[in-house]
């Protein structure tokens, strides 16, 4: 029987899920963690392991077959401006549902209480980590995207933004160089590097399926540590935060997505979600829009019809900047922090979240848990006690297999819409 893709992804899914639940309440926990969750870092790894050379092979030749450097500029101002205004709209969206809803106001005292001394000792460690990001200058961000030396950047796919930045300096003096003759070695070896990459994503997604298999049973076994009763007690006590999270999220994927692919694609909706289905689930299941990228490539060209010079510049740029989901939960989360710390936050509060939430997800890398390391740095500018993060970090995982859905979904739908507007985009096409 030959199910699509996304079917074999779901059912990976949803047996990873019951596997994961029975496993978790009969004891078994150890198996999952000994015999089943490499399975899943196997998978990721693979996926980890091809992003660098993709975003340098992709953006490098996308750049350069730009074929002029109006274009080039005509194309990225584009981007920047619909990821930056998607972003802003997100955190919009975030702080109306988390002041109509009001999730702090309704977290009993005890709960309170208990949460905060159970994750005490995790908030260190993630205090920790936010400590160096707080203690920087304003314009601390620019300079760590500029790298000294490109092999110590692209020894760390933490930092690829700095990957980023040299694959477009590279591409751009190729544009520069213009006499094709004189680059064409050098571009014929990334262009070789892309193919390959590509080819490798193909192989990578035969497993999928049991990856995210792994993955699923991975993570509920780590949420529950053999005691589901505790993710019950958790979940009902931060219940009506995770489900304003998850609403502002669907707002955002509903209303601003659509919209945005109604003003600038002919695309039907039905067609953007079959293509991005599979995407979607990875990006689940990994919590890692890094880790999803070469997947959402894959999908935007052959699927969606994106053309390869728009997809291979504005997704890696996407996946490394535009993290609307993660922007919208910052925002969300910190002011469900002060409600539930009974701190009232002024509109003054409110704007500084709009601005630092922005630029906090712009700088979030894309891997799991990063976000909520960015969050620390909005409470402290709106002066909320950032111990506080210590209520949110049982769900976390959770959320942010969400937030990281709605993430690379507004990475596609920007791709499809600069593609539109440069008349790149095909028709979508389900083949394959
Ligand atoms: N996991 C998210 C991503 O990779 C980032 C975050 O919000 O933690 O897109």
């Amino acid at each position: 029987m030959k199910l699509a893709l996304h079917w074999k992804i779901l059912l990976g899914m949803v047996l990873g899920l019951v596997y994961g639940v029975i496993a978790a309440s009969t004891g078994l926990g150890w198996i999952t963690s000994d015999w089943i969750a490499p399975f899943g870092k196997i998978f990721v790894n693979l996926l980890k392991l091809i992003a660098i050379p993709l975003v340098l092979g992709s953006l490098i030749t996308g750049v350069a077959s730009l074929s002029d450097l109006k274009k080039l500029s005509r194309i990225g101002g584009k981007t920047i401006t619909i990821y930056i205004a998607t972003t802003a709209v997100a955190v919009t969206i975030g702080l109306l549902v988390v002041n109509i809803m009001q999730p702090g106001k309704s977290l009993p005292q005890d709960m309170r209480t208990k949460l905060q001394s159970t994750y005490e000792s995790s908030v260190a460690d993630k205090e920790e980590a936010a400590g160096a990001a707080r203690e920087r200058g304003p314009l601390q961000p620019l300079v760590d995207m500029v790298p000294s030396n490109f092999f110590s950047s692209a020894g760390n796919n933490r930092n690829m933004l700095q990957v980023v930045f040299f694959a477009i300096f590279v591409g751009i003096a190729l544009v520069q160089v213009g006499d094709k003759k004189r680059t064409a070695s050098f571009l014929g070896f990334f262009e070789g590097l892309n193919d390959v990459v590509i080819k490798m994503v193909d192989t990578i997604m035969l497993f999928a399926p049991i990856g995210v298999f792994a993955l699923i049973a991975d993570t509920i076994n780590a949420i529950a540590a053999d005691d589901l009763s505790s993710v019950w007690e958790l979940l009902g006590g931060l219940g009506f935060y995770c489900i304003a999270v998850v609403v502002g999220l669907l707002l955002q994927m509903t209303l601003v997505y659509t919209t945005v692919l109604k003003i600038f694609t002919p695309l039907k909706l039905g067609d953007f979600l079959r293509a991005l289905g599979p995407v979607q689930l990875l990006a689940f299941s990994t919590s890692s829009s890094g880790a999803t990228l070469p997947v959402t490539m894959e999908r935007c060209e052959q699927n969606l019809g994106v053309s390869e010079e728009v997809s291979s510049f504005v997704l890696p740029l996407g996946a490394t900047i535009n993290m609307d989901g993660t922007a919208l939960y910052q925002a969300i989360a910190a002011v469900f922090i002060a409600q539930a710390l009974g701190l009232s936050l002024g509109v003054g509060d409110q704007l500084t979240i709009i601005l630092t939430a922005v630029l906090a997800s712009i700088g979030t890398a894309a891997v799991p848990g990063a976000g909520i390391i960015m969050l620390v740095v909005i409470l402290e500018a709106i002066s909320v006690p950032s111990a506080g993060i210590a209520l949110i970090l049982g769900v976390d995982r959770i959320l942010d297999m969400c937030r990281t859905v709605t993430n690379v979904t507004g990475d596609a739908s920007v791709a499809a819409s600069v593609a539109a507007t440069e008349n790149q985009l095909g028709t979508p096409s389900f083949d394959n």
